[in-house]
């Protein structure tokens, strides 16, 4: 008998694997249908020995110190401040948008203080900004728009950013400096063995017994277990009972080429031209040193793996209505960015796992089933 049946082996389960086999002593099944841990941010080495991540790059950024020392227990950390580049009119150019970027583009030489009238000027009025479109115009103006972020969304969501809610842009980050990372969170680090490695540390524990290419379905009426926490798709959970909850996919080409490097930083992005959205270049990311090097093409598809809920306002009313059924179901517990049908970063879904963690803790007395 185990106490917990725990559905998905990514970062939502393996965390609530190792709190609940190492704090309260009780005993876990870790299942997961793919033939590894570590959910997307599984990373594996390729043929020539390269370190590569299956489901695209993976970049680990927090401003959350209890998150970072979580992890810490299970990996080493090697610093990584991540930078991309974006190609817009045959140049390499920093994004997010910086003083840099504006100059470049523009045989300018704006100072800082220049760079925010130079926005100001181009920035549209929009009284109500409803769309992603919006979003952007109201902030950088319109050929920005159309050279970084219009062609970038049509191909990332297959839609226009004017039928896009605001939500999915919520945020321009442009600088008036030169900063050129990506991320400006207090931690940025990358597992110093890789993600798997960090997985195999956390779910080792003697309590939890790991059980890949298992499907819930299979085992769920066969193995005896008290509760769930179930990380895979919620809609599924419940049989589709509602209808099928939107996701956009991505189709990963991984290659490895018999030259060093290919690229100046981890990522670039194609905004303008190409059918995919970006390339990463993992020797950035991981520091290895080898005399070939491994990149990833990612080319966005409506069809695939669940990746990114599509941020429309008649998704999250039928997510509801599978929350509701979630909520009215014993015993199990839905966590994680498919349970909760919402794109959420690493950290914030360490974060969930943890909180979900007290609140077992709190309804839940050890020792209760016995
Ligand atoms: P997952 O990692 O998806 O794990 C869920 C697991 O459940 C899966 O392995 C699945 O196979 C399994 N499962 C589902 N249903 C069943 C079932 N019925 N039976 C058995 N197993 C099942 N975050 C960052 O912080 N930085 C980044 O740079 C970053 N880059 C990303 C790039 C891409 C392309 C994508 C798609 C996401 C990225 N993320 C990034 C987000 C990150 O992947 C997620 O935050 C994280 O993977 C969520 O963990 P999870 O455990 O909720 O889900």
């Amino acid at each position: 008998m185990y106490d917990w049946l725990i559905v998905g082996a990514g970062f939502a389960g393996s965390v609530l694997a190792e709190r609940l086999a190492t704090e309260r002593n009780e005993r876990v099944l870790l299942i997961d249908r793919r033939p590894h841990i570590g959910g997307n941010a599984y990373d594996r080495y390729d043929d020539d020995g390269l370190l590569i991540h299956q489901y695209g790059p993976h970049i680990f950024h927090t401003n959350s110190k209890q998150i970072f020392d979580y992890l810490s227990r299970f990996t080493e950390w090697r610093f990584y401040e991540h930078r991309v580049l974006a190609d817009v009119d045959d140049m390499l150019v920093p994004i997010p948008i910086n003083l840099d970027t504006v100059n470049k583009l523009y045989g300018l030489n704006l100072t800082s203080e220049q760079l925010q009238d130079w926005f100001a000027e181009r920035a549209e009025k929009i009284g109500e900004i409803r769309t992603s479109e919006d979003v952007v115009v109201s902030v950088v103006g319109r050929e920005l728009y159309e050279k970084f972020f219009r062609g970038y969304t049509r191909k990332q969501w297959g839609l226009d950013p004017s039928e896009l809610d605001k939500s999915v842009t919520s945020r321009v980050p442009t600088r008036t400096n030169r900063d050129d990372r990506y991320f400006t969170d207090e931690f940025q680090f990358m597992p110093k063995n890789g993600y798997t490695r960090m997985f195999e540390k956390m779910v080792g524990h003697p309590n939890i017994h790991v059980m890949t290419q298992t499907e819930y379905d299979d085992v769920k009426n066969v193995v005896p277990h008290r509760r769930v926490i179930y990380c895979g798709p919620i809609d599924e959970y419940f049989n589709f009972q509602f209808g099928k909850l939107p996701y956009r996919s991505l189709r990963f080409e991984h290659v490895t080429l018999d030259k060093a490097w290919h690229q100046p930083v981890g990522v670039v992005n194609y905004p303008q031209t190409r059918d995919y959205t970006r390339v990463t270049e993992y020797k950035h990311l991981t520091g290895q040193e080898h005399t070939k090097t491994a990149l990833t093409y990612e080319y966005p598809s409506a069809e695939g793996d669940p990746y990114y809920p599509i941020p429309k306002a008649e998704n999250q009313e039928l997510f509801k209505k599978y929350e509701r059924l979630a909520q009215a179901t014993p015993d199990v517990w839905f966590v994680g960015r498919l349970a909760t049908y919402r794109y959420y970063n690493m950290d914030q879904i360490v974060g969930q796992a943890l909180a979900t963690f007290r609140r077992i803790n709190e309804s839940l007395p050890v020792g209760a089933d016995t």
